[in-house]
């Protein structure tokens, strides 16, 4: 029997048995983590409001038989603020949907909890909160190992700089040069200065990422091809998206689903660094 305590955000929380609750956290400690709250229907004390999505918790767990049980859970920040707003609340259930189908079970990723704690925070203040998930799922795109190097077109091998418009394939992680551009839908056309930008966010410690600006006509491609890219890895549709289609008209990301096989790029030298914080 294995007793530990980690920092975890809630992820998602249901019913299991006729009185325990399922609840699964992104972890500082392992990752995405699964553990059975045993009681929490019956008495409403134990584990009061802790269990809200998105909420930055501390919690208590013990291993036995092959399942992690909670034995406690304290709140740490329940985000308020970020709540009443129904734009930043539904950015940050995408965010968490994105995280329960990317980061892997059991394993420990310091570097993408601290991302998501960070994304509720700039979330909670920002004045742009589309800006914030777009930050912050390029982020995490390269903190997972997959976004390819963006430094030259694939096919001729030409530099950044010797071009001024590019096409990316966010699901590939490929890009190439307007000389050897098809049309093809699942492309996004990128301007010198974005892709420039993008490299260099991967250089900066996370807290100098929010300082970023895109340029505005490059946030919704950007946003749209970075959920294709998610559903292409996950095969699956984001529900967080229709939720936002519904309270959010002027939402406007448009998507394509893209298929070729995956690519899974190796973690650049700073992400592997900053992944042992
Ligand atoms: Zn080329």
């Amino acid at each position: 029997m294995k007793r530990f305590e980690t920092d975890a955000i809630v992820l998602t929380t249901c019913d299991y048995g006729e009185s325990d609750r399922l609840v699964t956290f992104h972890s500082a400690a392992c990752g995405k983590l699964r553990g059975i709250a045993k009681g929490a229907r019956r008495s409403k004390k134990r584990f009061a409001n802790v269990f809200e999505p998105s909420s930055l918790v501390r919690v208590q767990c013990r291993e036995k038989n092959s399942f992690t049980w909670i034995e406690g859970c304290t709140l740490t920040q329940a985000y308020l603020p970020m709540r009443s707003d129904i734009e930043k609340w539904a950015y940050a259930a995408l965010f968490s949907e994105i995280v329960l189908g990317m980061v892997p079970e059991g394993e420990p990723l310091a570097a993408s909890f601290f991302l998501h704690k960070e994304t509720l925070q700039r979330l909670e203040r920002d004045k742009d909160p589309q800006h914030v998930l777009l930050l912050a799922l390029l982020r995490f795109q390269s903190l997972m190992g997959y976004m390819a190097a963006l430094d030259e077109c694939e096919i001729c091998r030409r530099a950044l700089k010797t071009s001024p418009k590019w096409f990316w394939h966010p699901a590939r992680g490929k890009l190439i040069c307007a000389d050897h551009f098809y049309p093809d839908r699942s492309y996004i056309a990128l301007d010198t200065g974005t892709l420039a930008l993008i490299q260099y966010m991967r250089t900066i410690p996370l807290e100098k990422t929010w300082r970023l600006r895109m340029r505005q006509e490059m946030k919704a491609p950007l946003l749209g091809g970075l959920l294709d890219w998610f559903r292409y890895q996950t095969r699956r549709e984001i529900q967080s998206v229709k939720v936002i289609e519904q309270i959010l008209p002027s939402w406007g990301i448009s998507s394509s689903i893209v298929g070729s096989a995956p690519v899974r790029h190796a973690p650049l030298q700073n992400e592997c660094r900053y992944r042992t914080l």
